[in-house]
Formats: structure tokens, C-alpha cells, sequence
């Protein structure tokens, strides 16, 4: 028998009885729980099941018979539980567990940091031309049945946006089999100009009342183009198509979150762009205006008024999707000065 033994007390299986016993380590290993020579309780480390080590609260030793040895000396039970004891098992566990738990929020974010931009990307990429065409049709199908109404311009004012569209289309990568601009009285969304990934453009009523003057009509649809060139929209879509099935994902919660965004029109026009999107799409603006002959900061006429409208409104419309900041605005201003100049 080992020289080093722990006191403390002993419970036969099942009772409350309380025997004063001590634990020592046996030459081959074992554990035995002995009360002057009787011997109550025997068994290898590894069968015994140890409480953790908690403060200084009296650690429990379950033996495989049932019986149960308690004592308030924790040093002396790590001792004698030695390389194999269960206790010292936990006690290497609980930094592996920070870890561990460090190493499953550091993944979390970088799938939502570097995973979902990438999947989106490839999304993009290997989507078919016919998805984004379906979307969009069945988006503004949706749409004209719901917030949309049929456009009370002049047709001599259509006739004129359309040329100016056309023109500016036709300078576009996509050419000008790649637009079709939609006419339409906002109603609910106001003035609003928004494009489907398929190139769809849709142009209100309420923004060309508000617009100071064609030109800058045309370079809010020639922003709308920079949208559409970058694909935009359909990278908003799988993104938050991919951040909802993220959440579903660790959420375990079977739900069609985005399944309804990839379906819903509303969600096409009540999505926000990036703010780097933004200028991109506004120098696009820039750059296909002055490609046109027209003035390249065209759209800042049209981004003074959002500015100064901003506080007022609020809803779906092109102001709050389209945040026209102060910034912005010196940023087109800036970029078509630069353009100018070459
Ligand atoms: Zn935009």
C-alpha cells in the first residue's frame, strides 16, 4: 500500500451513513478506501469518477460499487489520482475549451468576412443568364401588381428619356440590347429609379417631376447602367440570400428566409447597395455621360435635392436606398473634374 493516504469520509452505496475512511494508491495502481483494516471501496483510477476541482468544495470520488469517498483535500486527490485521474483529464480540457470556443467565433466570422463574399462571387459567376431574367420578370410582374401603376408621363417626354437612354446603353459594355427602361408612376415608392439584375431599368413618374432637368434624369440612369454592369444587384441578392441561410444554418431553424428573398420582387427594390457599390455606380454615371457628350456631373443635380430631401422622408424610395451624402456628391463633382481634364 502506497505510503501517501487522503482522509475523509466514506458513504456506502445508497446511504448517508458516514464512515471515517481514508483513500491511499495501491503498488498496482488502484485506488481502496480503508477504515482501520477494513477495506470498503477498491478500484482502478480510471473507474472512478471524479468531481471537478472547484474552489475549495469537497471533491467526491464515485467508486463503481456505488459507494461514494469525500474529502476536503483537493492537493492530495489530484496526487493520488495521478496521470490517469479523470480530474487532471478536465482540468488539461478547460483551456482546449476556450480554444476551441475562440476557434468557432474566429471561423464564424470569417465565413461571414471571406466565405460569403466568395460564395457570392462564385454565385455570380456560375449563375445562368436565364436566372437573372426569370427574377426579374417575375419582379416586376409582382411589383405592377402591387406597387406599381402604369406611367402618366407625356409620351413625348418618354420618347425623349428613351433616346437619351439608348444612347447611353448603347455605350455601355452590355450594349443596348441589354437595357429595357421601364416607365412606371411610383405610387408608394415615389420617386424612385431602380435596376433588375437582368438589365430591366425602372424609372418613376415622381423622379422625373423632381429631377432638375433631363440631364440629370439620364445620369441617374446611367447610374442605374453602373449598377447593372457590376451586377450589383444580383450580389446584394445572394448575399443576403447566403446571410440568411448562415443564420439558419447555426439558428438549426428550417425556415424559407431565403428562399423568399431570392423570390419576392419587394426584396429586389428594398435592397441597398454597398457603399463602395454606390460609387461605383456613380462614377459609372460619370464616365458613360461623358462618353455621351453630356454633362458628367449630370446626377449631382439630382443627389442635391436627395440630400436636402433626406431628413424629410422616409420608406422605401430612392433616398433611403440611395443615401446621397455630402460625400457623394464631392466624389462625382471630383471625378468628373479629373475625367474632364484628360
Ligand atoms: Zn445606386
Amino acid at each position: 500500500m502506497a505510503s501517501e493516504s487522503v482522509r475523509g469520509a466514506w458513504f456506502p452505496p445508497g446511504s448517508s451513513r458516514k464512515v471515517e475512511a481514508t483513500v491511499a494508491r495501491t503498488a498496482n495502481g488502484d485506488l481502496v478506501v480503508v477504515a482501520g483494516q477494513a477495506v470498503l471501496a477498491r478500484a482502478a483510477p480510471s473507474e472512478i469518477e471524479f468531481s471537478a476541482r472547484v474552489g475549495s468544495i469537497p471533491r467526491r470520488l464515485a467508486f463503481p460499487n456505488g459507494s461514494l469517498f469525500e474529502t476536503a483535500d483537493n492537493d492530495g486527490i489530484d496526487r493520488l489520482s495521478g496521470s490517469a485521474g479523470a480530474v487532471h483529464e478536465l482540468e488539461r480540457f478547460r483551456p482546449r475549451l476556450f480554444v476551441f470556443a475562440a476557434i468557432v467565433v474566429g471561423l464564424c466570422f470569417l465565413i461571414y468576412r471571406f466565405a460569403v463574399p466568395t460564395m457570392v462571387e462564385l454565385a455570380v459567376a456560375i449563375t445562368p443568364p436565364v436566372v437573372p431574367q426569370l427574377m426579374s420578370q417575375g419582379a416586376l410582374a409582382s411589383l405592377d401588381e402591387t406597387l406599381l401603376a402604369q406611367s402618366e408621363l407625356p409620351e413625348a417626354r418618354q420618347t425623349a428619356i428613351r433616346e437619351g437612354f439608348n444612347q447611353l446603353a448603347g455605350l455601355s459594355p452590355r450594349g443596348a440590347d441589354g437595357y429595357v427602361l421601364h416607365f412606371r408612376k411610383g405610387g408608394s415608392i415615389g420617386p424612385n429609379a431602380f435596376a433588375l439584375p437582368d438589365g430591366s431599368i425602372v424609372l418613376t413618374d415622381e423622379l422625373v417631376t423632381l429631377a432638375p432637368g433631363q440631364d440629370a434624369v439620364l445620369g441617374v440612369l446611367a447610374h442605374e447602367i453602373g449598377h447593372v454592369e457590376r451586377e450589383h444587384s444580383l450580389r446584394q441578392l445572394y448575399r443576403a440570400a447566403g446571410i440568411a441561410a448562415l443564420i439558419m444554418l447555426i439558428g438549426g431553424d428550417i425556415g424559407s428566409g431565403a428562399e423568399d428573398i431570392l423570390v419576392q420582387g419587394s426584396a429586389l427594390v428594398g435592397l441597398s447597395y454597398s457603399r463602395s457599390q454606390e460609387a461605383e455606380a456613380d462614377r459609372s454615371s460619370v464616365e458613360l455621360m461623358l462618353k455621351a457628350g453630356r454633362d458628367p456631373a449630370a446626377i449631382v443635380g439630382f443627389l442635391e435635392i436627395v440630400r436636402d430631401r433626406l431628413e424629410k422622408t422616409q420608406g422605401s424610395d430612392f433616398f433611403s436606398t440611395h443615401p446621397a451624402t455630402q460625400q457623394r456628391i464631392e466624389a462625382v463633382k471630383t471625378y468628373a473634374e479629373e475625367l474632364a481634364k484628360r
